[in-house]
């Protein structure tokens, strides 16, 4: 049993989930908080130090450890709810190249870009793309992260997208951050099929989606101007639905291109990026109950110039969670606290409701919000303890993180506890 006491900070992020319109960001932590866990990593109790201490005393309860939490908080640990960590190859030197001025065209032009991904990714055996993912996932966990979605689709054939599923099962039992994996074999249309655009959304459903839909959680595609349109994103999430996997969309990152809409008409649980989702769009996901799912520093890392709409989102009622986004191109940050950081200084978000988008409801855009995203009773506990004010995450400061917890494991150490 493990007792933190007298934290300056809890915050619990109650449910229900998710939170939405004022509820967003409407909660507050417990000053001179503490929680405790079983040894089986279940959360226990939370409250004011005095009353959690009384509990104790009066069952006779005797924790077998004890962290002091004085000049430190406690937040949920983070749940990043859109990432493409798994995938082969370096790209780093391409953002010497765009900071310099190359367009995407010109470096894709010259081999680089996504498709150089691909080529790498099809090369890579599963221990190749196991060993080069955990590095990363270390470095998520380092941040806060205890779950994060992970998407498929730099195979963009069946064996390679199978492949990186089969990569993603398999780090979930070899790391700590628990792994939810989405198919999005309809990510981009691989080179051997360009021209040939509907013979490729026929391979996805035909070929990979029976295959790929026993490994795998969720169904996604990229509907965006130069991707996939509007109509076959709907057939690929229809037959991901039909295969048993529940659909969520790239929507509107590039421009306006129905993708919003289109979530709600198939009821997807989360439409990602939304960067220019105008009114009609935010009515649209208001309605059929899709969670905005925003990903700043896709937003900042590729100069798009222009945040999602977050506050009118909130006003309408529609929750908001967060993402990094991070991936082999622009998806440079493994850091939810940065997305956070992005959330409130580029979105206008408080810091409640950036909170609420990195935890409670970013669970909840995964269906996981029965055992992550908030420190209630009956959930594990997964949680990051904040030197000083929680409000220190947004200082992208690594030293602000004094260590993660992933149920009731000491999963990650900054400094002496
Ligand atoms: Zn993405």
């Amino acid at each position: 049993m493990l007792l933190i006491d007298h934290l300056d900070q809890l915050y619990i992020v109650p449910g229900p989930a998710p939170r939405a319109g004022s509820r967003q960001g409407d909660h507050r932590p417990i000053q001179d908080g503490a929680i405790v866990c079983d040894d089986d990593g279940i959360i226990v109790a939370t409250g004011m130090t005095s009353d959690v201490l009384e509990w104790l005393a009066r069952d006779r309860l005797q924790p077998s450890e004890r962290i002091d939490g004085r000049g430190r908080s406690l937040v949920p640990g983070f749940v990043d709810a859109h990432t493409h960590v798994v995938f082969a190859g370096d790209r780093r030197t391409e953002l010497q190249r765009r900071l310099a001025g190359e367009t995407y065209a010109e470096i894709a032009a010259s081999g680089g870009g996504i498709l150089s991904t691909v080529r790498s990714t099809r090369a890579a055996t599963e221990d190749e793309l196991a060993t080069e993912t955990k590095v990363r996932l270390a470095e998520m966990l380092a941040s806060g992260t205890t779950t994060c979605e992970v998407k498929s689709g730099y195979g963009l054939e069946t064996e390679t997208e199978l492949r990186m599923l089969r990569v993603i099962g398999r780090l979930n039992e070899e790391q700590p951050i628990d792994l939810v994996p989405t198919f999005l074999g309809a990510h981009e249309v691989p080179p051997e099929y360009r021209g040939r655009q509907r013979d490729y959304v026929a391979l996805v459903i035909d070929e990979m989606l029976p295959r790929a839909a026993p490994l795998a959680a969720w169904c996604d595609v990229f509907c965006d101007e130069g991707f996939f349109t509007v109509d076959e994103a709907r057939t690929v999430l229809d037959a991901g639905r039909r295969a048993g996997l529940r659909p969520r969309i790239h929507a509107d990152e590039l421009s306006a291109s129905g993708g919003a809409q289109l979530a709600a008409d198939v009821g997807a649980r989360s439409a990602d990026h939304l960067v220019h989702t105008g009114d009609a769009g935010i009515a649209a996901l208001a309605r059929g109950n899709v969670i905005a799912t925003l990903l700043p520093c896709a937003v900042f890392y590729l100069k798009l110039g222009r945040f999602a709409a977050a506050r009118d989102m909130i006003r309408s009622g529609v929750p908001v969670a967060l993402a990094t986004d991070i991936n082999p191109g622009g998806g440079l940050s493994p850091s939810m606290p940065f997305a956070m950081t992005l959330a409130c200084f580029g979105m206008g978000l408080t810091f409640e409701e950036a909170l609420a988008g990195a935890t409670l409801n970013a669970a909840c855009s995964l269906d996981r919000h029965g055992t992550a995203g908030s420190l209630e009773p009956g959930k594990p506990f997964d949680a990051v303890l904040v030197a000083g004010p929680a409000t220190n995450l947004l200082r992208a400061n690594a030293s602000s993180i004094v260590a993660v917890f992933k149920r009731g494991h000491l999963a990650h150490q900054q400094a002496d506890l």
